[in-house]
């Protein structure tokens, strides 16, 4: 026996972890500061933390009422019905259904390159086919409408990561509602916003609330600091909303994960804080490290260091991880998450005299 023919199909590279690096180099997990994978640089909303711990003897229960608990909360968040909110296992989850939900055979998807692996990964999993529209160093990785268009032709559902992953760019409101016009009536356009909190400009949740071919991606992984209980999910136009219940994985997200959730949304204290040090990040990154670094609306930022792998082997080797980028096709950039004051202070002290060297 065989699987299918995955031969097409390319493997998630994600951001290497504490444990496992401290162990290749046979060193002690403490001595090191992980920035590779844009997660919470104060941990979990301490709220969440205390509601995992309180659900803990509750966990022989299937998530019924929490789910629904937690979906009514979305809506009322971002004033859209119930239905609208297609919770899922993490903002991936949530792509899965998207792709579920839209895609036929041989139908095709847009995506960006550089981007986000997995709009490409969903798309094959489900016999779909996957086309790229351009992200340009030359124009500082703008995000522009022109970009998206010049590229499009039919395909059935159009990506837009803003802030994108890994520049830290984003689309104005203006311009994604200029693809959504142009694009066909059966295209959906999918705004990423997986690090919106993290930037000033407005939602694209008025689109959905508008627009039959627009949907937006939350997630609770970062601004939240809930990524380990894998929470996330999209916001679609009422007119198809329903689609959710032919298309969801029973109880999509687990029951720790939404009690957790319910009680991070009040926990706005956490998000602000997280928010504000990152803006101070990012600020002091761009000011302090000598090399180019692009302006970013995220938890992150991408820096032009020469040889990525090995700026990046030799900044492990000084105790901090970061995102070599190489396999988003930038083989010449890292990106740094933004961290604590401290970390953030080591990781550019540390990154310019690897640069010096
Ligand atoms: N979109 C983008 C652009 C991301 O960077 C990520 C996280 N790596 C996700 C979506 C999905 O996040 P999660 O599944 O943790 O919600």
């Amino acid at each position: 026996m065989h699987p299918r023919d995955l031969s097409d199909h390319v493997e998630y590279e994600a951001g290497r972890g504490i444990e496992e690096v401290a162990r290749e180099l046979g060193r002690d997990p403490s001595e090191f500061v992980k920035l590779a994978s844009n997660e919470n640089m104060f941990g979990p909303s301490p709220l969440g933390a205390e509601a995992v711990r309180e659900t803990a003897t509750d966990v022989h229960h299937y998530p019924t009422a929490d789910h629904a608990d937690l979906v009514a909360r979305i809506a009322e968040r971002w004033d859209v019905t119930a239905d609208q909110v297609w919770l899922a296992n993490g903002g991936d989850g949530a792509l899965d259904y998207l792709a579920r939900a839209t895609l036929e055979p041989d139908d095709r998807v847009l995506v960006p390159n550089p981007g986000f692996s997995y709009y490409g990964m969903t798309a094959r999993f489900h016999h779909g086919g996957v086309e790229t529209y351009p992200v340009e160093r030359d124009d500082g990785f703008s995000l522009t409408a022109d970009a998206v268009l010049d590229a499009y032709d039919g395909e059935r559902v159009v990506f837009l990561t803003s802030p994108h992953n890994p520049s830290g760019g984003r689309f104005t409101l203006d311009a994604v509602e200029e693809i959504a016009d142009a694009t066909d009536k059966e295209t959906l356009v999918v705004v990423d916003e997986a690090y919106g909190e993290f930037t000033d400009a407005p939602s694209a949740i008025d689109l959905v609330r508008e627009r039959e071919d627009v949907t937006v991606l939350r997630t609770f992984s970062k601004a939240y600091g809930l990524a380990g209980l894998r929470l996330g999910y999209a916001l679609v136009p009422e007119e198809w909303a329903a689609a959710y219940r032919r298309v969801n994985t029973p109880f999509a997200a687990n029951l720790v994960a939404c009690r957790a959730g319910l009680a991070a949304m009040d926990d706005d204290e956490h998000v602000e804080r997280t928010v504000e040090a990152a803006a101070w990040a990012r600020e002091y990154m761009t000011e302090h490290i000598d090399a180019r670094v692009f302006e970013s609306h995220g938890n992150f930022v991408l820096v032009e260091v020469g040889d990525a792998a090995a700026v990046a082997e030799a900044l492990k080797h000084r105790g901090v991880i970061v995102r070599d980028c190489t396999s988003f096709g930038l083989d010449d950039c890292i990106r740094i998450t933004c961290g604590t004051k401290a970390e953030t202070e080591t990781v550019v002290e540390e990154l310019n005299e690897v640069l010096a060297e």
